[in-house]
């Protein structure tokens, strides 16, 4: 195969539509399809993959994509099964599920926001996380977690949302990246050598990452979130539940 398709989703978070063509077809009761370039994210980093329609101009005919993900260096689009499957060279009009993907976007950056507000006052590092659309969790390594703390802290997180502070995306070479202290603490030091350029997503005066999702350009766009609940994983370890208070907007 010639060089890698493109990935927009990484460095335009808000494409929903694009024209590509189809490089690779394989399988058949799930095809997998590889485009010249797609606006879908594959998952990953806790934020699940894009859905989708892949439309052909020429006859009308349409796919549902119920998933994608990465495959070697590629982004393979997964079929739901539904007769023949388009053909390699076929032009299509590719459509991410946007209502879907935005409450992605707005999740994870309010995810970024807790992960922010968490770490300046109270020091506490993060060590994973999940979400879906309009909600998610983090879990933190946060020995002094409590109820009242946690009230506090959705307190200052939509404190810190509301101030509409712009969220930048940038692609920095490693060496560079690794001299930055607040991305150590996300554990950038455990990516492997090979990677040779470090993504990462800053919510200005907030927060500083390494990350590979999609998040919206100014908080303004998440709304307020809610604490849904909170749990003790052990004495160090501690989870925070948070959704969005209006989903949908
Ligand atoms: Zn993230």
């Amino acid at each position: 195969m010639t060089a890698t398709g493109e990935q927009l989703a990484y460095a335009d978070a808000y494409a929903r539509s694009i024209t590509a063509t189809v490089r690779h077809v394989e399988g058949e009761d799930a095809p997998l399809i590889v485009l010249d370039r797609t606006i879908f994210y594959p998952g990953g980093g806790g934020q699940p993959a894009d859905r989708g329609v892949l439309l052909r101009a020429a006859d009308g005919r349409t796919w549902t994509v119920r998933a994608a993900r990465k495959a070697g260096s590629e982004i393979a689009h997964e079929l739901e099964p539904d007769g023949d499957p388009p053909a390699v060279g076929d032009t299509l009009q590719v459509d991410i599920d946007w209502a879907r993907r935005f409450a992605l976007m707005r999740t994870h950056t309010a995810l970024h926001a807790l992960c922010g507000v968490v770490w300046r006052d109270h020091g506490a590092q993060v060590t994973g996380g999940n979400m879906e659309p309009g909600s998610g969790r983090m879990d933190f390594e946060f020995e002094s977690m409590s109820g009242d703390l946690v009230d506090s802290i959705e307190a200052t997180v939509n404190r810190e949302l509301a101030a509409e502070r712009d969220v930048r995306v940038a692609i920095l070479p490693r060496a560079e990246a690794f001299a930055i202290p607040d991305l150590i603490r996300t554990k950038i030091n455990l990516l492997p050598d090979g990677i040779e350029q470090i993504r990462t997503i800053e919510i200005v005066g907030l927060d500083l990452q390494a990350d590979g999702g999609t998040h919206v350009a100014n908080t303004r766009e998440v709304g307020q979130i809610r604490v849904t609940g909170y749990e003790s994983k052990g004495r160090i370890n501690k989870r925070i539940r948070i959704e969005l208070m209006d989903p949908n907007a």
